[in-house]
């Protein structure tokens, strides 16, 4: 089973999130949230061991080291830990520090996801997130521990090789405004050349995910220009050694996140936080979205779902990663299928069905169109 764990406090506001965040909610809040956050923990009735953990959105860093160690001792005293076990932390650059880091991997956590976006000081500044000079400094600090505590293969940029240290995954994203065509890759190429470190990319395009504001449109690369530089990345990437395992995700060899693929795996999750969306042996939860009922402990919702709703959750997360096997696109719609593969959007490769080339901006839509 893996879990979820989201911190809905942040530092500070991104001027794209679609969030109510609690940017500044008193230690206090936090502490209560917290308290609630271990209690259900010990009360949920499953003898399943965890084999993955991801303190996810909104800013898990925003909680002390102390609050951070006692969410993770009360999941394996209730749970368990598979010996393997990854456990992600997401972090701003602001909370890097040599002593965070030190106490992050003592208190559990082998793999850190860290927010770049881009190298461009005036779309951060716009975006309203910490500027280029300030992420080189927090990545120069990991890549000193590195140094120290793993052996580099200095020829060919190799990465590190490390028992037992941490894994860092760096996210960026196209589509931010002032940021210009190919300045994205080359963000890239100067990330991967002075850090070797970086074993793990998300590349996620803006517009899908996030409120946009209106005057970004203009101050941003055109939309038949996001797909080439898409591509211009992944082609990159994959010269690096980074291996696309999901649209958005890549990974040098042995460092694909394990949790990602557990959740596109459709594998049972647990999500104790608020507002959350969580699947356990066939059914589907889903938590308040405020702090007086979730801290009732109510739940928003509960549903059985049906074999046939777990296979349509199902296509959407394979197409994404992977490719559709004969028996299961066999059940799709057969004729959209033809006209995507007309339009070079989807493709067929040995009887299996595989995104094309074209597809990115489009995917959302092909898979509600073919289901
Ligand atoms: S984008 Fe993430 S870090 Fe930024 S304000 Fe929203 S939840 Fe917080």
């Amino acid at each position: 089973m893996f879990c979820y764990i989201h911190i809905p406090f942040c530092q500070s506001r991104c001027k794209y999130c679609r969030f109510s965040t609690f940017a500044w909610k008193a230690d206090l809040d936090k502490e209560i949230y917290v308290n609630n956050l271990i209690g259900r923990i010990q009360n949920t009735e499953s003898q399943k061991k965890l084999n993955s953990i991801y303190f996810w959105w909104w800013t898990p860093t925003s909680l002390n080291n102390n609050q951070l160690e006692r969410i993770i001792s009360a999941l394996k005293n209730r749970f368990g830990f598979d010996d393997d076990i990854e456990i992600t932390l997401e972090t701003t650059i602001n909370n890097i520090t040599e002593e965070n880091l030190i106490i992050w991997q003592k208190i559990w956590f082998n793999r850190l996801s860290i927010w770049i976006q881009t190298l461009n000081n005036r779309s951060l500044k716009e975006i309203w997130r910490p500027v280029k000079e300030q992420i080189i400094n927090k990545l120069d600090i990991i890549e000193n521990l590195f140094r120290k505590n793993c052996h580099s293969l200095e020829e060919g940029n190799l990465p590190y090789i490390c028992t037992n240290w941490l894994s860092v995954s760096v996210d960026f994203i196209i589509w931010l405004p002032y940021v210009k065509k190919w300045e994205t890759l080359n963000d890239i190429k100067f990330i991967l050349k002075n850090y070797n470190f970086i074993n793990h990319i998300s590349l996620y395009m803006l517009e899908e995910y996030y409120d946009y504001p209106k005057k970004w449109q203009n101050l941003s690369i055109a939309e038949e220009d996001f797909l080439e530089e898409y591509l211009i990345c992944k082609n990159y990437l994959e010269k690096k050694w980074f291996k696309r395992y999901e649209l958005s995700n890549f990974a040098r060899a042995w460092f694909e996140c394990k949790h990602n693929k557990a959740y596109w795996n459709h594998e049972n999750m647990l999500a104790l936080w608020l507002w959350a969306h969580w699947f356990l042996d066939g059914i589907r939860y889903a938590n308040p979205d405020n702090f007086i009922d979730y801290y009732s402990w109510k739940l928003d919702y509960k549903e059985n779902l049906t074999k046939y709703d777990i296979f349509l959750e199902k296509v959407m997360f394979w197409i994404r990663t992977n490719w559709l096997e004969k028996e299961i696109y066999k059940n799709l719609n057969q004729e959209k299928i033809k006209y995507f593969v007309g339009q070079k959007l989807l493709d067929f490769q040995d009887d299996k069905l595989t995104l094309g080339d074209s597809w990115v901006t489009l995917i959302d839509y092909i898979i509600k169109e073919i289901v």
